[in-house]
């Protein structure tokens, strides 16, 4: 068996000994970036839906044919997505992660009228207030919040957060979960590799895992 493979089932292993008693079971977005199509063919083959990528035009090169043939597949784009790439990020993703700004919300809107379709959007929040990183600040989601879905009629399904790098990201867990509640959020994408158990103990609904799927990236 392939070892990706082996390394989701334990993760999944993992996951099930942990949440014996909740009846909801996170879902996996294999995050296959930097990874060529031959290294994930075989999690394609054995079933797995959910991946996810973080460039759009990485996706549209990884992706566009075999999406084409397994139309079960869901592809997340979980990295900064930029206004002009909106139109070639909506052929080929199914979720969108990153919405972090208000021309972004905006682009999404125009483009997704055209083409009929409503994609599935997380709100990216900057949990920790930090200066170099993207996402909606807790003073201000809640309005964003309203004008995604007042002004722009968007599909906000729930919140995603990366949590300040070499802190315990527990209480920045804590308060994401508090935010989504606040806005009767269903879904909270957060928890990575090296996180992702605790992620669950705060109502991580996708977990967004890479290298302990598909081992250490190169780059
Ligand atoms: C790369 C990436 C991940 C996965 O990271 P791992 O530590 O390899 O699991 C998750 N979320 C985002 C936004 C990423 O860019």
């Amino acid at each position: 068996m392939h070892k990706s493979i082996i390394n989701l089932n334990e993760i999944k292993k993992k996951i099930n000994l942990k949440n014996k008693n909740k009846d909801l079971e996170p879902l996996i977005v294999a995050v296959s970036k930097t990874f060529g199509i031959e290294d994930i063919m075989p999690l394609i083959e054995f079933g797995h839906i959910h991946f996810g990528e973080n460039k759009v035009q990485e996706a549209l090169d990884k992706w566009e044919n075999i999406k084409h043939e397994k139309r079960n597949l869901k592809l997340h784009l979980i990295g900064k997505l930029q206004s002009n790439k909106v139109k070639h990020a909506l052929k080929i993703f199914d979720y969108i992660h990153s919405l972090d700004s208000l021309k972004l919300a905006q682009k999404i809107s125009e483009e997704q009228k055209k083409i009929e379709r409503k994609i599935k959007l997380f709100i990216q929040i900057n949990i920790g207030n930090e200066p170099q990183k993207n996402g909606i600040r807790i003073d201000e989601l809640e309005n964003f919040y309203k004008a995604c879905c007042n002004n722009f009629d968007l599909e906000i399904i729930g919140l995603m957060c990366l949590p300040p790098l070499n802190e315990n990201p527990v209480k920045y867990f804590d308060k994401m979960k508090k935010l989504s509640k606040d806005l009767s959020l269903k879904h909270l994408s957060m928890g990575m590799s090296s996180d992702y158990m605790s992620a669950i103990d705060y109502d991580a609904s996708f977990l967004r895992i890479g290298s302990k799927i598909f081992g250490e990236r190169s780059k």
